[in-house]
């Protein structure tokens, strides 16, 4: 039986794109060769790539507007390298709210001088800072749209002149923004978009080129941008799952349907959270509450024993919180059913009642 997959990643995805993907394997369109033994250059998967690379613009909505898709290697972490490497001449603003923007500071500061303009790190990251300034003559300005681990997300976005970047990862495709706003977009494909092992990185093209040092080709986003993401063999497994998980957010109605979806998930579970003597959010606020992953403690740890084995028994995967908040985190990314949540709430109230 198919478990409720709460996992933060990697996670969940359409048993549409699991299905069509295990077939792939096997055969791929029926050209008698599996999707992971045909050349990155042949026909079929550079057309895989490009239609991957069309459907992460068209969903966002930056056909046409300047912008270039890449499925790159080494996940975020590596982005947390690369966007400096590309961009950061002399200084660049950072907010920080969490443990990934935290590594992201830790990686620009190699390449020139970094100014954290706000960070909530002195309540552990429960909460999202408000009120700063970005300075003009940064280079940019880094944010983390979505804090998987804390269960914080950046319901809006500073209005600023310098070019915006953005890691992505845990809340891409899940809620409609302005996405134009942003200079470069990155996101490990595991959190809402396909199996670990690729990036997509969405970037426009005016912001490269201005930095003065020299750069390695595999970190170079120009050499990536001109051969078009066939630089080095790409993860052409990892790209193909995309692009069908890609498919179907389309077919579902793309990210404005997919916005509604997980908002009456997340509101079906924060208010049980809210609710529920047995319960409380980790996060301060409650306008800080990321859709995406929930954080949630016990206000009475004697029965930890019991909700654990409750929900393990319900068919639940992947609650437990991360080692730095403890507690439980319910990851609710664009393939998760309602009623998934439904069955995680029905435990929580089964839980109360024999507590
Ligand atoms: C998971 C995650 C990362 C790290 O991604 P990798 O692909 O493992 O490098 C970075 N940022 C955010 C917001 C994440 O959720």
């Amino acid at each position: 039986m198919k478990k409720h997959n709460f996992s933060p990643g990697p996670c969940i995805l359409p048993q549409q794109v699991f299905e069509k993907a295990s077939q792939a394997v096997l055969d791929y369109n029926g050209i008698g060769l599996s999707v992971m033994e045909i050349s990155h250059r042949s026909k079929e998967f550079i057309q895989i790539m490009e239609n991957a690379q069309n459907l992460a613009l068209e969903h966002l909505g930056l056909q046409d507007k300047g912008y270039k898709a890449l499925f790159l290697q080494g996940g975020a972490s590596m982005q947390f390298l690369m966007a400096s490497y590309n961009l950061l001449e002399t200084k660049a603003a950072y907010l920080n709210t969490g443990t990934w923007s935290s590594k992201a500071v830790k990686e620009a500061k190699m390449f020139g001088e970094v100014m954290e303009v706000a960070s909530s790190k002195d309540a552990n990251f429960n909460y999202i800072p408000k009120n700063y300034t970005i300075p003009a003559d940064a280079d940019y300005f880094h944010c983390t749209s979505n804090n998987t681990i804390f269960g914080t997300q950046l319901r809006s976005l500073p209005e600023t002149d310098v070019p915006v970047v953005c890691d992505m990862s845990s809340d891409i495709f899940s809620r409609k923004l302005d996405f134009s706003k942003f200079s470069l977009i990155y996101a490990g494909a595991q959190k809402n978009m396909g199996p670990s092992g690729t990036t997509l990185v969405v970037i426009k093209e005016d912001i490269l080129g201005k930095v003065s040092r020299s750069i390695p080709s595999m970190l170079d986003y120009r050499v990536h941008l001109e051969k078009d993401s066939m630089f080095n063999t790409p993860p052409v497994f990892a790209v193909y799952v995309s692009m069908l998980t890609l498919e179907w957010l389309k077919e579902k109605g793309g990210i404005s349907s997919m916005e509604k979806i997980n908002e009456t998930k997340a509101d079906l579970l924060y208010s049980e959270i809210d609710r529920n003597p047995l319960f409380k959010g980790f996060v301060a606020n409650k306008e800080d509450r990321s859709p995406m992953n929930a954080t949630f403690n016990l206000t009475d740890e004697s029965v930890k024993e019991q909700f654990d084995s409750m929900w393990k028994e319900a068919g639940i995967n992947g609650l437990n919180g991360h080692r730095s908040v403890g507690g439980y985190r319910a990851s609710m990314y664009n393939a998760l059913p309602l009623e998934s949540v439904q069955v995680l709430v029905d435990v929580m109230r089964e839980a109360e009642r024999t507590s």
